[in-house]
This record gives C-alpha cells, sequence and structure tokens, in this order.
C-alpha cells in the first residue's frame, strides 16, 4: 500500500497561540477542507469518558472540529455507542449523563450529542464489509450510518486486549452496536492461572457480567456462557492471574475491529485526528485512569486512519517511560520485556501490530507514512 500523509503538531505553544488554535491549523494543513461538507450530516465519532476516569479528551478539543466542520457549510454532532458492559454508557439515557458530566454540552461543544444505537443499544444498520475476512457484514449504529461524512477525533492511549486504543479502536469497536460489540468480543475469552490467583476477588467487582465466581479453593472461575471478553478483569488484577491464553483470539478482535472500520468509512468522506495527551496504560471505559506511561506527545491527523495510528504507535514507543507510571514500575522490575514496545510490555500478550496488518490487507489503510511536522 501506499505512503500516507500524516501531519503532526507537538504540545508546545508560544505566547499568543493556544494548542487549540494549533490544532486548527493542523487540520487545515492536513486538508480537511477538501471535504465537501455543505449541507452535509457529519458524524464525529468520540468516546465521552466513563464517568471517574479523567484521561479522556476535553470538550474543548472537539469544539474545534465541530467548529471548523461548521465553517465549512457542515452540520457536525458528536457521537458514540452504548457500550456492552454495564457501567455509566450504556443506555443512552446514561450515556447522555455521562457526555455532560464530562462537559460535552451543546454550550461547550457547539454542536448535539447523539447515541447512534439509540436508547438501549438496538438501533443498528447491517453494513456489508468489503474484503472482510472475519465479518460478512458489521452491525453499526444508526446515526453513524446516517451521516454524510465520518470524522474520528481519538484520545490515544493503551488498552488491554488490542494493545493500543487509536482510530481505529475509537471507530471500529466504537461504532458497534451492542450487538456488533457482541460479535466483535465473543472471541476474546479469558481464563484464570490458578497457580497465580489469591483470590482476592477484585476481579469479580469489576466483571460487570457477574461471570466470574470462586471454587472450593477460593481461586476465580470464568464462566464463559456469560463472559463477554470485554478484557477488563485482565487489568484489574494486580497478580497477572487472568490471561487470554489464545493469541488468536486477541488477534481476531483486532482484524473483526478494523472490519468494522472498513464499514463505517467505505465509500464515504473520512478524516481522522489522534491526541496523544495523558497516555493511561488501559482504555477510557475505565471509570479510572491510571497515570500517564510516556510524556504528553502532540496530535496527529491524517486521510488514514492506520498511517494515523501507526504515527501514534511509533512516538509512544520512542518516548521514555514516565517514572512513577505502570510502565516505570515495569521497567524498574524488569517486566518490561521488550525494552522498547510499550504498549506489549504494559499488555503482554497484546499485539498491536495486528490492527494495522490488517489495515492493510483488507484495504483500508496503510503503515507506512510521512510525518510532516506543523511547528
Ligand atoms: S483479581 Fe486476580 S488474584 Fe484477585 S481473585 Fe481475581 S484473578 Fe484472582
Ligand atoms: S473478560 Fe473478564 S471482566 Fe470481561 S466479561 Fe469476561 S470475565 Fe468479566
Amino acid at each position: 500500500m501506499s505512503t500516507a500523509k500524516v501531519y503532526f503538531t507537538d504540545m508546545r505553544t508560544k505566547v499568543g497561540e493556544s494548542l487549540l488554535s494549533k490544532m486548527e491549523r493542523l487540520i487545515d494543513k492536513a486538508g480537511i477542507s477538501q471535504i465537501d461538507f455543505k449541507q452535509k450530516y457529519t458524524a464525529i465519532k468520540i468516546h465521552f469518558g466513563e464517568p471517574g476516569n479523567l484521561a479522556f479528551l476535553r470538550p474543548n478539543f472537539a469544539k474545534v472540529v465541530v467548529d471548523k466542520v461548521k465553517a465549512l457549510g457542515g452540520m457536525p454532532f458528536l457521537t458514540d455507542c452504548n457500550t456492552l458492559y454495564v457501567g455509566r454508557r450504556n443506555n443512552a439515557l446514561v450515556h447522555m449523563e455521562a457526555a455532560f458530566e464530562n462537559g460535552y454540552s451543546p454550550l461547550s461543544t457547539g454542536c448535539h450529542n447523539i447515541i447512534a444505537d439509540g436508547l438501549k443499544g438496538t438501533d443498528d444498520v447491517e453494513v456489508p464489509v468489503a474484503g472482510g475476512l472475519f465479518c460478512k457484514t458489521a452491525r453499526i449504529g444508526r446515526a453513524i450510518m446516517d451521516a454524510d461524512i465520518v470524522l474520528s477525533l481519538t484520545h490515544f492511549k493503551g488498552h488491554e486486549a488490542t494493545g493500543f486504543g487509536g482510530a481505529l479502536k475509537n471507530l471500529g469497536m466504537g461504532s458497534g452496536s451492542r450487538a456488533g460489540k457482541m460479535h466483535m468480543h465473543n472471541d476474546g475469552k479469558c481464563t484464570v492461572n490458578q497457580e497465580l490467583c489469591l483470590g482476592c476477588q477484585v476481579c469479580a467487582k469489576f466483571c460487570n457480567q457477574k461471570a466470574i465466581g470462586f471454587g472450593s479453593n477460593k481461586k476465580a472461575l470464568i464462566d464463559n456462557d456469560k463472559c463477554v471478553g470485554c478484557g477488563r478483569c485482565i487489568g484489574v488484577c494486580n497478580f497477572h492471574a487472568i490471561e487470554n491464553n489464545s493469541g488468536t483470539s486477541f488477534h481476531d478482535l483486532d482484524c473483526k475491529i478494523v472490519e468494522y472500520v472498513k464499514a463505517v468509512v467505505d465509500g464515504r468522506p473520512n478524516f481522522h485526528i489522534n491526541v496523544v495527551n495523558q497516555v493511561s496504560p488501559y482504555c477510557d471505559c475505565h471509570n479510572e485512569s491510571d497515570a500517564a506511561v510516556v510524556p504528553d506527545i502532540g496530535i496527529f491527523a491524517s486521510f488514514d486512519p492506520a498511517a494515523l495510528d501507526k504515527a501514534c504507535i511509533d512516538a509512544v514507543n520512542q518516548a521514555p517511560a514516565v517514572e512513577t507510571s505502570i510502565l516505570g514500575d515495569k521497567e524498574r522490575t524488569h517486566k518490561a520485556e521488550t525494552g522498547h514496545d510499550h504498549f506489549a510490555d504494559i499488555h503482554p500478550g497484546t499485539h498491536w501490530q495486528d490492527q494495522i496488518e490488517h489495515a492493510e490487507k483488507i484495504g483500508l489503510g496503510s503503515g507506512s507514512y510521512e510525518l510532516l511536522t506543523l511547528k
């Protein structure tokens, strides 16, 4: 696949110019105005952040994109689908409350929030996946499919099941309705290493599916019929006792996410922005956000979501670990086994390369990019 252009600006500002106006210059430079927005419904796919998490993107970043779309004649809305697990974003009512609580309102961003798959996560469209090897169709939130144009605005961070969470994860998993998320997640079942498990029961508190019980030896056991493969228990077990033994399962999850992205963007203008700040080790779906693992890096923009994510991965991997973070802990205790792949060091068993390689394989995007820096 050909080399894609990815535009980048760092987090530095000069007196008199805010990061937000630098971000506007970045998306202008990256060519957002090449899209004809006039009178077009424009879905801006975002993650409003699980309440309690403080690493999600500030609404101020969304306002820059909303204002730009409006200036170009478009009709923007911010959107996400409901979650599979029980939490504070699993139906449209609580999801909207969570968005407001985290500062996303028409007053702050200049546009409405629409929960794309409706009240109970059932309002979806079955979309063919051209060239899909894992999914013939994808179940996407209706409001996202009803839009004429799709943009993504993503907080780039780590992820316990996919290694990293970037534009591909935001667009793919995030645009899936509840049925779509089940479809993607179902292969990612976990098991408990009985030798490592100390029976502390923390995992059971975090499992919203009530899939974790305890045997007569007081060690955790996962009921595969209830488990939806969200991977949350892996992240909360301090003793590394919960594993996804099947590399193929996480591999399949990565590939399905990428195929869902293809369903979302195929045949429609699309453009993508990643903000690489507060790079937390886990997804913004967590109701907590552990300390950033690397220093803030900057903002990236591209028409190619795969190249965009690859540029962010490379930038994070080239950055030093924050000593006081989980990555710093792992480096100190020699558990950072690769010494250069921060994502694999934080989440052993994940393989971020799968998303990029599969995106190339199905013609979604490119793993090679030219990085153009804006001062
Ligand atoms: S959190 Fe880990 S150690 Fe504690 S019960 Fe669950 S699997 Fe066992
Ligand atoms: S992956 Fe873990 S937390 Fe998620 S549903 Fe299964 S057992 Fe529960």
